[in-house]
């Protein structure tokens, strides 16, 4: 499914993300920047040691923040690495955070001259962020950013990695579109 605000197509694939020609890929990274499972495991190990190296130069990234380092061997130019929230009950500010990291990746592409972004489903893996709220809150948070910066970003795309996560970010998108 896809949407356009004004210049701008938002779009919902089934992928991986480590394959996407976007500008930037998102990373869902941990406070550290130190790698680990997941999309973070799988960008890095396809995207080479040039990605940790850059990474090391943070003194990590707090939660709801955001990095950028070059993509490495990838074929997106630029890392953007997002820290979402561990999710616990919905009451330590989960959601608040979980729109920040979206919101933080968004300036900093703006920032950095990147047209076209890839996002996954930040949170809902090891995380345990509820996959109906996580969707709602990124197509959100990615409807709001453009229309209040419109015309920055040609392409917002989430790059989902199940059946069940592209079902919960469609309804979430047709949702916001009715
Ligand atoms: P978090 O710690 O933020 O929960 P995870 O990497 O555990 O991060 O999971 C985030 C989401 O990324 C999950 O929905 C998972 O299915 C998805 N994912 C894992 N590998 C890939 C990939 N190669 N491309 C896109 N999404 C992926």
């Amino acid at each position: 499914m896809e949407i356009k605000k004004g210049s701008t197509v938002i779009s919902l694939v089934m992928g991986d993300i480590t394959v996407e020609e976007t500008d930037a890929i998102v990373n869902a990274a941990n406070s550290r920047l130190a790698g680990g499972g997941g999309v973070d495991g799988a960008i890095h190990s396809a995207g080479g040691p040039k990605i940790m190296e850059e990474c090391r130069k943070f003194d990590g990234c707090p939660t709801g923040k955001a990095v950028i380092t070059t993509g490495g061997d990838l074929k997106a130019r630029y890392v953007i690495h997002t820290v979402g929230p561990i999710y616990r009950d919905g009451s330590h500010n989960e959601a608040e955070l979980l729109e920040s990291a979206y919101r933080s990746s968004l300036d900093l592409a703006v920032k950095n001259g990147i047209k076209t972004i890839a996002f996954p489903s930040i949170s809902t893996g090891a995380y345990g962020y509820p996959l109906a709220e996580a969707a709602g809150i990124a197509v959100r948070t990615a409807v709001h950013f453009v229309e209040n910066n419109i015309g920055a970003l040609s392409l917002i795309r989430f790059t989902l990695f199940s059946d069940a996560a592209l079902r919960a970010y469609t309804e979430a998108l047709k949702k916001l579109a009715s």
